[in-house]
C-alpha cells in the first residue's frame, strides 16, 4: 500500500502541513510527486486540488492506513512540479511568509492551478469554495481525454462532464474556436458548413469531446477525422525577425565575459552606463552556455514594454527561445510553460515570474535592470526573483548575472563588500555614440499660462529637433489629465469613496477614476459641497500635457504611451513599431517610455517634471528618481547623432536630479548610502514590514498593537520597531490599514514570529483581519 503527502489548496483554510492519503490500487503505478491530484477533504469530502510532494512506498501496514482518504483522482499524466521546485518552494517559505501553496502555486501557469471563484455553503451551514472551470480549462481536460484513458474516468465522474460534451474544439494556430454542437446529429450539415469554412478540405480536428457514438458517427460520416497534434497558441516569434549574429565583443565586455564563463562561485553584478553593451554580454554568455548543452533563463523587468529586448534574443538564438511576459493570455502561458518543459525551449527570456520556467540544467541566470522594482511580487506569495535566482543558481551550479546601469544600493553594497564580484562597462559600446548633454530647468523661474507644463527652453528645443526631421521623447509619471479635481469655491477635492484619496481625471472617458480600487464617476458640475459651480482641475499627466502640445504645435504627430493607451493586446508593440518607423514625432509617456528603448532618430529626451517622485513618502524615493532619469536620458544620442536631454524640475539643487545631471552613479552612490545609514534603512539594515487591515479602524488598530507587541518580545534589543502607524494612503478599498516597520540586521528569532503572526490569521476571531508580512518591502 502506498501513501501520499498532499498539499491542498483551500482558501479559508491554510497550512504547511501536507495530508496524508491513501493512493488507489489502479492509480498506484501511475503517480509521482510532484503531480497534481483531486481529494476528498473535510467532513463534506468537498473534492479539492493538492499537490503531492511525497510518496511513501514501504513497509506501511494496511492497518495504519485504512483510514485515510483516498486519492480521487490525478489530474496530471506526467509531474507538473520537479523535484527542483518543490525543493524551492521550502526555501522560498524563508523568505516570503506565505504558504507553501501559494509558493507552489506561483510556479504553475494559471490554467493548471485551482480556480475557486465561488463561496457556497453545505447543509452543515460549512463555507466552501466550489471550482468553477474556465473554457479553457475544460479545453485542457479535452486535449488529455483525447490522449488518456485516465482523463477520460474523469470527464465521466466530474460534473463538468456534460457541459464538456456538448463543445467541440477546434485548434488553429492563431484562433481558439469553441462550437456548440447541441444536437450534434440534427446539427451535423450545419456543423459541416462550419468546419468547411474555417479549415477547408481537410479538417485538423484535435480535440474531441463527444460521446463515443456521436465520434463514430462523425468519422463515418467524414465530417471529421482525429489528429494528435499539439499546437501552440503562441505565435512562432522567429518569422518577423531577421537572424542576426553575434557582434564581435570590445575589450571591456570581453574581459567580462571572460570572467562570468570561468566560475559560479559568486554572483556576478554586470555595472555598465546605457549602451555599454551589457546585452551583447548576456548573448555571448547564452551562447557559450548553449554550446556547452546547458539552458539559460533571462529576466526582463516587463517584457511587453521591451519588445526590442526580446526581438535581439529570437534574432539570435532563434525558435529555442520562449517568451513569458504578462502580456499573454492564460493559454498562451501554459503553451510556453510545455514548450519550455517539453525542453523545446532552451533560452527563456521572461518577466518576473519566469525566474519559475521550468528550465533544467541551467547554465546561467541573467537578471537585466536588477534594479527594477518590478522583480518583486506585490502579492502574495511576496518573492523577489533575484532571492528566487540565488536559489535556482546554487541548485544548478550555474552562473548568476545581474545587470543594471544603476545598480539598487543593495546590490551594489554587495559587491562593494565581496559577496558578488563587480563587472564594469565604462564605455559606449557603439563608438560613434557619445553620452547625452544634460540640462536642468529651473521650473519656478517660467511662467506660461499656454503651456504650464513646457519651459520656453524645451518647446524651444522641440521645435529645432523637429525641423531636422529627428525624434523626441518626452516622459512625465503620471497619467491621465489632470491630478485632481477641485472647487475654487471651498477648496473641495473629489475624492474617492472607498479609498482617501483624490480621483483622477481622465478626459477621453470624461471620467474621475480611482487608480487604486477602480471606482469610476462622472465629473461633477457643481461642487458636491458648496453647490458652487466652480469645479476646476489642477495639476497634470501624460493626457493633459498631450493636448498642451497639441495646441501648441497642431502640425505635430505625437504617440501616447501609457496604461490608459496599452490596455489592448499588442498596443506596447503598435505603438514603438509606429515610432521607431517615424510616423510621428514625438513618444510622450510614462516611465514605461524610460527603459530599455532604442531609437537612434531620437535626440531630445524631455522630462516634463522630474519631481513627481521625488515626494513620496518613502525611503527609497532619491534611489527611484535618479535611476528614472538616469535611464531615460540613456534614450537619447543611440547613434551617430548626439543627444539631448532636458529635465524640467522644481528642486534644481536635490542630489538625485543634480547627480542625475552629470550621470554620475558612484557620487550618488555615496551620498545615498549615507543618508541610508544615518537613518538605518537598506542596505545598512534588513527590513520587514507587517500591514495589518480591517474595516472597522479601532479593531486594525487594536490588532496591529497586539501583532507589534508579539514581535517586540521575541526581538533583540537592537531591532528597530517603528509603529504601528496609519498606512500612507489609509483606507483603500473600504478598509483602514496600518503598518509596523521592523528594521533588524541579525534576529534569529525574527522568522519563529512572523510565522506566529501569520498563524494568528488563521484564527476564527480574525477572518476579517487582513495581515500581509513583506520582507523587503519596495513599494511604501
Ligand atoms: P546595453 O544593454 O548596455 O544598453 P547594448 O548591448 O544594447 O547595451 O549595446 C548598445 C548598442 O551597441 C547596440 O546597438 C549594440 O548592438 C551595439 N553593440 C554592443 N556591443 C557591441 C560590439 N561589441 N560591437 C559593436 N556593436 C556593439
Ligand atoms: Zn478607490
Amino acid at each position: 500500500m502506498k501513501i501520499a503527502k498532499i498539499i491542498v489548496d483551500i482558501p479559508l483554510m491554510q497550512t504547511d502541513k501536507p495530508f496524508t492519503y491513501q493512493i488507489p490500487k489502479e492509480l498506484s503505478a501511475l503517480t509521482e510527486v510532484g503531480m497534481r491530484v483531486h481529494v476528498p477533504f473535510g467532513a463534506g469530502n468537498r473534492l479539492v486540488q493538492g499537490i503531492i510532494v511525497e510518496i511513501l512506498e514501504h513497509l506501511i501496514s494496511s492497518k495504519a492506513t485504512s483510514g485515510l482518504k483516498k486519492i480521487a483522482e490525478l489530474l496530471d499524466v506526467t509531474p507538473v512540479l520537479t523535484k527542483e521546485q518543490l525543493w524551492l518552494a521550502d526555501e522560498m517559505r524563508h523568505h516570503v511568509f506565505s504558504y507553501k501553496i501559494s509558493c507552489l502555486k506561483a510556479m504553475l501557469p494559471s490554467l493548471l492551478n485551482s480556480n475557486y471563484d465561488k463561496l457556497f455553503q453545505d447543509e452543515k451551514g460549512n463555507q466552501w469554495y466550489s471550482s468553477k472551470l474556465s473554457d479553457e480549462e475544460k479545453l485542457e481536460f479535452t486535449k488529455r481525454a483525447a490522449r488518456h484513458e485516465l482523463s477520460v474516468t474523469y470527464l465521466a465522474k466530474s460534473k463538468e462532464n456534460r457541459k464538456v460534451e456538448k463543445f467541440i474544439s477546434v485548434l488553429d494556430h492563431e484562433k481558439l474556436a469553441l462550437f456548440e454542437v447541441k444536437k450534434a446529429a440534427k446539427k451535423r450539415d450545419e456543423f459541416k458548413r462550419f468546419l468547411l469554412r474555417h479549415f477547408g478540405e481537410k479538417i485538423p480536428v484535435k480535440n474531441l469531446a463527444f460521446s463515443h457514438a456521436q465520434v463514430k458517427f462523425f468519422i463515418d460520416q467524414g465530417l471529421i477525422e482525429i489528429k494528435e497534434v499539439e499546437i501552440s497558441r503562441t505565435r512562432a516569434l522567429f518569422d518577423a525577425v531577421s537572424a542576426d549574429k553575434a557582434k564581435k565583443l570590445n575589450e571591456e565586455q570581453k574581459k567580462a565575459f571572460d570572467q562570468i564563463i570561468s566560475s559560479v562561485e559568486r554572483p556576478y553584478l554586470l555595472e555598465g552606463i546605457t549602451g555599454s553593451g551589457k546585452t551583447e554580454v548576456y548573448l555571448h554568455v547564452i551562447a557559450h552556455f548553449l554550446a556547452l548543452g546547458k539552458t539559460a533563463l533571462l529576466l526582463v523587468p516587463e517584457i511587453s514594454l521591451t519588445p526590442q529586448m526580446s526581438e535581439r534574443f529570437i534574432a539570435r538564438f532563434g525558435d529555442q527561445v520562449a517568451i513569458m511576459h504578462s502580456g499573454l493570455s492564460d493559454g498562451e502561458k501554459y503553451d510556453e510553460w510545455r514548450k519550455i518543459k517539453m525542453q523545446k525551449a532552451r533560452v527563456v527570456v521572461g518577466a518576473r515570474s519566469a525566474i519559475f520556467a521550468p528550465v533544467d540544467q541551467i547554465g546561467v541566470i541573467i537578471i537585466d535592470e536588477e534594479h527594477e522594482t518590478s522583480y518583486k511580487q506585490d502579492s502574495s506569495p511576496r518573492y523577489h526573483a533575484r532571492d528566487i535566482a540565488l536559489l535556482r543558481a546554487k541548485w544548478h551550479h550555474a552562473a548568476l548575472v545581474l545587470g543594471s546601469a544603476t545598480p539598487s544600493l543593495e546590490s551594489r553594497a554587495r559587491a562593494m563588500k565581496g559577496n558578488y564580484q563587480l563587472l564594469r562597462l565604462n564605455q559606449r559600446a557603439n563608438e560613434a555614440a557619445v553620452l547625452p548633454e544634460v540640462k536642468i530647468v529651473d521650473m519656478r523661474s517660467q511662467i506660461n499660462d499656454q503651456a504650464a507644463n513646457f519651459s520656453q527652453l524645451l518647446l524651444e528645443k522641440i521645435r529645432e529637433k523637429l525641423a531636422r526631421n529627428e525624434q523626441v521623447i518626452l516622459m512625465l509619471n503620471k497619467r491621465g489629465y489632470s491630478s485632481f479635481v477641485m472647487c475654487r469655491e471651498c477648496g473641495f477635492v473629489v475624492q474617492c469613496p472607498n479609498c482617501d484619496i483624490s480621483l483622477t481625471l481622465h478626459m477621453d472617458t470624461r471620467t474621475l477614476n480611482c487608480h487604486y480600487c477602480g471606482h469610476v464617476q462622472g465629473i461633477p458640475q457643481r461642487c458636491p459641497n458648496c453647490q458652487a459651480k466652480k469645479i476646476r482641475y489642477y495639476g497634470s499627466g501624460t493626457q493633459k500635457v498631450q493636448e498642451e502640445l497639441e495646441q501648441l504645435m497642431p502640425e505635430v504627430k505625437i504617440l501616447r504611451m501609457d496604461v490608459d493607451t496599452t490596455r489592448t493586446k499588442h498596443a506596447h508593440e503598435k505603438i514603438l513599431k509606429k515610432f521607431g518607423d517615424g510616423e510621428a514625432d514625438i513618444l510622450l509617456g510614462t516611465q514605461m517610455i524610460a527603459k530599455g528603448l532604442d531609437f537612434p532618430n531620437v535626440t531630445l529626451v524631455g522630462v516634463i517634471n522630474a519631481d513627481t517622485g521625488l515626494n513620496l513618502p518613502d525611503f527609497r524615493a532619491s534611489e527611484r528618481s535618479f535611476e528614472l532619469l538616469m535611464q531615460v536620458s540613456g534614450r537619447a544620442g543611440r547613434a551617430e547623432k548626439k543627444g539631448e536631454v532636458l529635465i524640467q524640475t522644481f528642486n534644481p539643487e536635490h542630489y538625485a536630479i543634480k547627480l542625475a545631471k552629470e550621470q554620475n552613479y558612484e557620487r550618488f552612490y555615496e551620498a545615498e548610502m549615507k543618508f541610508r545609514k544615518n537613518l538605518s534603512y537598506p542596505p545598512y539594515y534588513f527590513t520587514v514590514q507587517v500591514m495589518i487591515s480591517h474595516k472597522d479602524e479601532s479593531i486594525a488598530i487594536q490588532k496591529a498593537y497586539e501583532i507589534a507587541d508579539l514581535i517586540k518580545r521575541q526581538l533583540s534589543e537592537k531591532a528597530k520597531i517603528l509603529g504601528p502607524t496609519p498606512r500612507p494612503i489609509a483606507r483603500t478599498h473600504n478598509l483602514f490599514h496600518y503598518q509596523i516597520l521592523v528594521k533588524y540586521r541579525f534576529e534569529t528569532q525574527l522568522e519563529a514570529a512572523l510565522n506566529e503572526v501569520l498563524e494568528l490569521t488563521q484564527l476564527k476571531e480574525n477572518k476579517e483581519l487582513r495581515v500581509i508580512i513583506d520582507s523587503e518591502p519596495q513599494n511604501f
